[in-house]
C-alpha cells in the first residue's frame, strides 16, 4: 500500500470540498499535512483537529493565497513548523460565473488573483525550500474547463487555462533541480462549489460523462497521492484529467 509517512504537504484551500478530501486522504496516508484556508475558521479549526486526531502533524493557516506577501510569510511558518515542504498543491480557487456581458473587472481579477496568481505566489515563496533540499513535487488542481473553455465561466476557465502553461513553465525551470510540477484537471467533482448548481444542469453534465456518475474527492485525493509520491518520479509537467472520460 502507498504510504506518505515521510512526506510534509502544503495544501491551500482546504477547509472544506476538494481541498479538505484531498488532505483527509494524504494524511490517512501518513502524510503531514499543513494546509490553508481565507475565511472558514470554525470549520478549519474542526479539521486541524479532526487530522490531529488521527495522529498525524496538522496545522491550519488563515492566509489569502491571493496575496503574494502573505503568501511568502505562510511558507516561511510551514517551513519553520514542519522543517520542510515536500509537497505543494495548489488547490484554493473561487468561480464568479456570468457571461462576458455581464462580467465585472472586480469579477475577472478576483478569479484571476485567487485562482491563478495564488499559484505564482505559492510556487515561487515554496519552490525556495524545494531547491534547497533539491527535491519536490508541486501539484496544480486547474479543471478541464481549462481545457475545452466553457460559456459563462471565461474568468475562471483563462486561470484554469493559465495553470497549464503555469504548470509546464515551472516543470521545465526546475526539472533539473529534481523539482516536478503536474497539474490534475478534475471534471465534475461533488462538493459545495457544485452543489451551487441547480439540478437540470447537473444532470445534463453528467449525461456527457462516460462513467455516467460525478467524482468524489477521493477521486482526486487518489491521483494527489500518486503525484506526491516516487511512484510518480519521472512525470513532470502533465495534466492528468480526472474526469470520468468527459474529456479525452
Ligand atoms: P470549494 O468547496 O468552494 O472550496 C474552496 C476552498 O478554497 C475553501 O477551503 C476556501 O476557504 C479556499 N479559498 C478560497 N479562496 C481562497 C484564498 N484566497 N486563499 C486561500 N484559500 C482560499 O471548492 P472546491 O470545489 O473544493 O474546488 C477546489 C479546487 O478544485 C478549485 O481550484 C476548483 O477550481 C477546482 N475544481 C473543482 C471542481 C469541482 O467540480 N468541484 C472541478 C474542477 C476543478 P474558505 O472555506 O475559508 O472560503
Amino acid at each position: 500500500m502507498l504510504t506518505l509517512n515521510d512526506k510534509t504537504i502544503l495544501i491551500t484551500g482546504a477547509s472544506r470540498g476538494i481541498g479538505k478530501g484531498v488532505a483527509l486522504y494524504l494524511a490517512k496516508l501518513g502524510a503531514s499535512i499543513a494546509f490553508t484556508y481565507a475565511n472558514s475558521v470554525e470549520k478549519a479549526n474542526a479539521f486541524e483537529a479532526e487530522l490531529n486526531a488521527l495522529g498525524i502533524k496538522a496545522k491550519g493557516y488563515q492566509s489569502d493565497a491571493a496575496n503574494f506577501a502573505a503568501s511568502e510569510i505562510l511558507v516561511d511558518e510551514v517551513a519553520k513548523e514542519f522543517g520542510k515542504i515536500d509537497v505543494l498543491v495548489n488547490n484554493a480557487g473561487i468561480t464568479r460565473d456570468t457571461l462576458l456581458m455581464r462580467m465585472s473587472e472586480a469579477q475577472w481579477d478576483e478569479v484571476l488573483d485567487t485562482n491563478l496568481k495564488s499559484a505564482f505566489n505559492m510556487t515561487k515563496a515554496a519552490s525556495k525550500y524545494m531547491m534547497k533540499a533539491r527535491s519536490g513535487s508541486i501539484i496544480n488542481i486547474t479543471s478541464v474547463v481549462g481545457i475545452t473553455g466553457n460559456a459563462g465561466q471565461a474568468n475562471y476557465a483563462a486561470s484554469k487555462a493559465g495553470m497549464i502553461g503555469f504548470t509546464k513553465s515551472i516543470a521545465k525551470e526546475l526539472g533539473s533541480r529534481n523539482i516536478r510540477c503536474n497539474a490534475i484537471a478534475p471534471g465534475f467533482i461533488e462538493t459545495e462549489m457544485t452543489d451551487a448548481l441547480n439540478e437540470d444542469v447537473k444532470a445534463e453534465w453528467i449525461k456527457t460523462i462516460p462513467l455516467k456518475r460525478g467524482g468524489s474527492t477521493v477521486d482526486v485525493a487518489n491521483c494527489v497521492a500518486f503525484l506526491s509520491s516516487e511512484l510518480s518520479a519521472y512525470i513532470t509537467g502533465q495534466t492528468i484529467n480526472v474526469c470520468g472520460g468527459m474529456v479525452m
